[in-house]
């Protein structure tokens, strides 16, 4: 998601400083923009506290894929909990606006469907997604908490399962492991029995949501859910993505993780209320990039 934010905000003719630690992110997505005058790459693991001069921060530190933030979970409470307080004070110091990358997983194993901006969530403080979820919260909750104390402006934004070209062929996620088990014909694993259900938003809708949630009034700061409300069950991705990829792919059945919500569905009337943003782009059209997308990191027809 860095990378595309970042090309859409240099083509609306923006200044653009992207750190990154690459520990999930590629160079090569971002091979494009390492040569224009008005883009900057820092190599920077927000853990650290940095001085910098900027007008807006996006916060997008964090892996996101439930395998690479279970990876390091220390490191990941680190990066949510230290990052946004370094991010919030580079904010502080400069009186930068800030927009919070938050979560779906805010809801946890939600009793609420679809989840509203109102509902608190069902989390489980202890399991192996807490270093995530409970690490967004505090983020969340640090952003409130600057905003009240120190008059920092700052702006939260739910997002729900995302997905598009660059993702990582490893990254772990449902999406992305589907296409590449599918163009490679091996089967697709399915944790769980396919009932769980998500709603995936494709890329450019997620970014327009951005951009257009940190250009809003300054009194409207969230959270907000960004997403697609379209919800599928695990079983219906597989098999339209096999229909997409003309795979011969069978399935696998294999256990589910713990914690794994059951639902997931944003209600999404306060972002069409606030800010008129919805997404554009249905499953069937989002997949067919990304395939394409794939076909080529992969080399195959
Ligand atoms: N999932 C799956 N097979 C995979 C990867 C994920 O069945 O190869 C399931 C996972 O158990 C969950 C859903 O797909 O129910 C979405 O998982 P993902 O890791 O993409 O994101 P999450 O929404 O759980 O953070």
């Amino acid at each position: 998601m860095g990378s595309h934010l970042c090309d859409r905000l240099l083509n609306e003719g923006n200044d653009v400083i992207c750190l990154d630690n690459f520990f999930t992110g590629n160079k090569n997505n971002i091979a494009q923009l390492i040569n224009l005058p008005h883009f900057e790459l820092i190599r920077h693991d927000i853990i650290n506290p940095i001085y910098l001069e900027v007008d807006e921060i996006y916060n997008l530190a964090c892996p996101a894929s439930p395998v690479h933030y279970q990876f390091n979970p220390i490191k990941t409470v680190k990066t949510n909990v230290m990052g946004a307080i370094n991010v919030l004070g580079i904010a502080k110091r400069t009186k930068a606006k800030v927009l919070q990358a938050s979560t779906s997983e805010v809801y946890g194993n939600p009793e609420v469907h679809p989840q509203n901006e109102s509902y608190w969530g069902k989390v489980n403080p202890v399991g192996i997604r807490s270093c995530y979820d409970e690490g967004k919260r505090a983020a969340e909750c640090l952003m409130m908490d600057y905003r009240r104390q120190n008059s920092v402006n700052t702006k939260i934004v739910r997002i729900f399962n995302t997905y598009g070209p660059r993702m990582a062929i490893n990254d772990g996620r449902v999406v992305s492991n589907f296409i590449v088990q599918a163009l490679q014909n091996k089967n697709i694993t399915i944790y769980g029995d396919g009932s769980h259900t998500r709603s995936f938003c494709y890329v450019d809708d997620m970014i327009t949501g951005l951009i257009t949630m940190m250009n809003s009034a300054d009194d409207f700061y969230g959270p907000v859910n960004i997403g697609n409300p379209a919800e599928f069950t695990i079983m219906q991705l597989a098999q339209l993505i096999i229909k997409l990829t003309n795979s011969s792919s069978g399935i696998e059945f294999q256990p589910l993780p713990a914690d794994d919500p059951v639902q997931r569905k944003p209600d999404i009337s306060l972002a069409m209320g606030k800010i008129s943003w919805k997404p554009k782009v249905e499953l069937g059209e989002g997949l067919s990039n990304t395939i394409h997308y794939f076909r080529e990191v992969l080399k195959v027809k």
